[in-house]
C-alpha cells in the first residue's frame, strides 16, 4: 500500500449549495493511474445517507428552478461556459492525473463538453412542443415540455467531463434538479464542475455531488422514492441490473453502455487514410472509449498492407504520462482495467488468434509508477472468438480478413453490442449500403469510429442502449415530459360524441 502524500487536497460533496463532508466522514485518496506517486486528492467515501440528503436538497429547490423560464437557466449554463473556458487547462490538468489521458486528449474532451453546455444553453429559448389543428372546431391543442423532477446521473470514469457535462446540460436547461455521482476514479473532474455551476450562479440545491462508490451512493439513488429519472452510462453489468431496479420503480431509465466496434476497409479504399483512423480509433484514450475501434474487418487483398500499416503505427506509439509533452498514449484507468486487457491478450492467444505486436504490461524506468500496457495488434481473428465478441475496453486491435463486402458486413454486425462502426471506401453505392446495413446508433464513412457532437444525437442499438438517445434536442426529450393539451374556447357542450 502506498502512502498518502500530506499535501493531497482534500474535497467534498457539493450538497444544497454547500460544500459539505461524508456522513461517515471517511475519504478515498485518488491517484493518477500514469504515476502512482502522484495523489490527485482525498474524495469523500460518501454513503446511502449522503446521496439521501443530496436528493433532498434537489427535491426542495426543484419547484423554484422549473418554475424559471428556460432562457434564464439557459443563461446560467452559457455563464458556466464562459467559465469553463477560463478554467480549461486547469480542468485539463486534474482530468489527465485522475484518469490517464494525455494532456492533449483531456483538453479535446474539455472542449467538446463545452460545447454541449453552449448547445443546451441555447435550448432554453426551444424546448420545443407543437401545435396541431383538433378535429374540434374553436379548440386549440398543443403539446409542451415539463421537467421530470429530481434526476440521478451516474457517470463512468472514460470521460468525466464529457460525460458529466452531457447529461447536466440538458437536465438543467430542462428545468430538474440533479444529482451527479460520478465514477469513483474520477471524482476531481466532475467536482471542478460542480465548482463552476455554483460560480455561474446556479441556486443552491439545483446541482448536486456526491462522490463515492456506485454500491453505496449509486445504489441509494436508483432506490431513492424522491429519484423520478436516472441517466447511467456504463458498463452493461451495472446498466442492465440498473434498468431492472428502475423499472421495477416505475421511473423513466437510460442506459448507455459497452461497444466492439468495427472498421471495415474494403480494397478500393485510401489505405493510408483508413489506418490513420483506425489507429486514432483503437489507441486514442488507451482504448478507453466506449466508441473506440476494437476489430478491423479487412477484404483479404489488400490486408497485409493493412496489417503492416497497423503495426508500424502501433510500434511508433509513445506511451507515458500523459501530462508529459509528446506522449501518444497514456495507461490504463486503474490496475483492474489492466489485468481485463491483459486476461484478453491471454484469451485471444489461447483461442488461436496471432498476436503480432504488443500484449505485454510495459516495465521499467517510469513504467514500474503506472499501470501502462502496450498497443496490441491481433491478426487471424474469427467472429466467433470472444476478443471479436466482447468489450475489452483496452488498446487492442482484433483483424478479422474478409473476402467480400457482405462478409464484412455480416461479420461487423456478428456481435450483441451496436454503437459506431466505420468504412473506408471510395465507393458511394458501397458506402450507403453499409451506412444502411451496420447495426448500430452511429455510422463514419472514411473517419474513425470515434467521436460525436453535441448537436447530433449519440448512443448505440442492440445491446449498448436501453432509452433514449443522448446529446442534441433529443437529449434534452428524456429530461421532459410531453403534456397535451386541448383548450375549447367554444363554451358549449360539444356536438361530436366521436371524441
Ligand atoms: P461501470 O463500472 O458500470 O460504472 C459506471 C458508473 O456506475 C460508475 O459511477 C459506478 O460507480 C456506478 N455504479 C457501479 N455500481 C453501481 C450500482 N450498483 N448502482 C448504481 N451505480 C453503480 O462502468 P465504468 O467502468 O465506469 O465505464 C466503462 C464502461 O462504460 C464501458 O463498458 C464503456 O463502453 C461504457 N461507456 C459507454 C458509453 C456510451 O455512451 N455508450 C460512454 C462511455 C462509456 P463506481 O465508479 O463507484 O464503481
Amino acid at each position: 500500500m502506498r502512502k498518502l502524500q500530506r499535501s493531497a487536497e482534500r474535497f467534498e460533496n457539493f450538497i444544497g449549495g454547500q460544500w459539505v463532508p461524508p456522513v461517515s466522514g471517511d475519504y478515498a485518496p485518488n491517484r493518477n493511474p500514469a504515476d502512482l506517486d502522484d495523489v490527485v486528492g482525498e474524495y469523500p467515501a460518501s454513503g446511502a445517507k449522503d446521496g439521501s440528503a443530496a436528493v433532498d436538497a434537489a427535491k426542495a429547490a426543484f419547484a423554484g428552478w422549473s418554475g424559471t423560464p428556460g432562457p434564464s437557466r439557459g443563461r446560467v449554463l452559457a455563464k458556466a461556459v464562459e467559465i469553463f473556458r477560463s478554467r480549461l487547462e486547469e480542468i485539463a490538468r486534474v482530468l489527465c492525473r485522475e484518469e490517464g489521458k494525455t494532456l492533449a486528449e483531456s483538453r479535446g474532451e474539455i472542449i467538446k463538453g463545452i460545447n454541449l453546455f453552449e448547445f443546451y444553453a441555447g435550448e432554453g429559448f426551444r424546448l420545443r412542443g407543437k401545435t396541431v389543428p383538433s378535429e374540434m372546431p374553436k379548440t386549440f391543442t398543443f403539446t409542451f415540455r415539463q421537467p421530470v423532477g429530481v434526476v440521478a446521473l451516474i457517470s463512468p470514469w472514460n470521460f468525466p467531463f464529457a460525460i458529466p457535462a452531457w447529461k447536466t446540460a440538458p437536465a438543467l436547461v430542462a428545468g430538474n434538479t440533479v444529482v451527479l455521482k460520478p465514477a469513483s476514479n474520477t471524482p476531481g473532474t466532475a467536482i471542478l464542475i460542480a465548482q463552476v455551476l455554483q460560480e455561474a450562479g446556479l441556486p443552491k440545491g439545483v446541482f448536486n455531488l456526491v462522490a463515492g462508490s456506485g454500491g453505496a451512493v449509486g445504489n441509494a439513488l436508483v432506490e431513492h422514492p424522491d429519484v423520478k429519472a436516472v441517466s447511467f452510462t456504463g458498463s452493461n453489468a451495472i446498466g442492465i441490473a440498473l434498468n431492472e431496479r428502475c423499472a421495477r420503480r416505475g421511473i423513466r431509465v437510460t442506459c448507455e453502455m459497452g461497444g466492439k466496434n468495427p472498421v471495415v476497409v474494403l480494397e478500393d479504399a485510401d489505405l493510408t487514410l483508413a489506418c490513420t483512423g483506425i489507429l486514432q480509433g483503437a489507441f486514442g484514450s488507451t482504448g478507453q472509449r466506449c466508441t473506440a475501434t476494437s476489430r478491423v474487418i479487412v477484404q483479404r487483398r489488400v490486408a497485409e498492407q493493412v496489417v503492416n500499416a497497423l503495426v508500424q503505427g502501433a510500434s511508433s506509439l509513445r506511451i507515458g504520462n500523459g501530462l508529459n509533452a509528446g506522449i501518444d498514449m497514456g495507461p490504463a484507468v486503474d490496475e483492474a482495467q489492466l489485468q481485463t486487457d491483459l486476461r484478453y491478450i491471454e484469451i485471444g492467444q489461447s483461442e488461436g488468434a496471432k498476436l503480432l505486436f504488443g500484449g505485454k504490461r510495459c516495465k521499467g524506468g517510469d513504467y514500474e509508477k503506472g499501470y501502462f500496457i502496450e498497443p496490441t495488434v491481433f491478426r487471424g481473428v474469427e467472429p466467433g472468438m470472444r476478443i471479436h465478441q466482447e468489450e475489452i475496453f483496452g488498446p487492442v486491435i482484433a483483424i478479422v480478413e474478409v473476402d467480400t463486402f457482405d462478409e464484412a458486413v455480416e461479420a461487423a454486425n456478428a456481435v450483441d453490442f451496436g454503437l459506431s462502426s466505420s468504412i473506408y471506401t471510395r465507393d458511394a453505392n458501397s458506402a450507403m449500403s453499409f451506412i444502411e446495413r451496420s447495426e448500430v446508433g452511429m455510422v463514419h464513412v472514411n473517419n474513425p469510429t470515434v467521436g460525436g457532437e453535441a448537436q447530433l444525437p449519440f448512443g448505440g442499438w442492440k445491446s449498448t442502449g436501453i432509452g433514449e438517445r443522448e446529446m442534441s434536442e433529443e437529449g434534452a426529450e428524456f429530461f421532459t415530459q410531453l403534456k397535451t393539451v386541448f383548450f375549447d374556447y367554444t363554451g358549449q357542450p360539444r356536438q361530436s360524441k366521436i371524441y
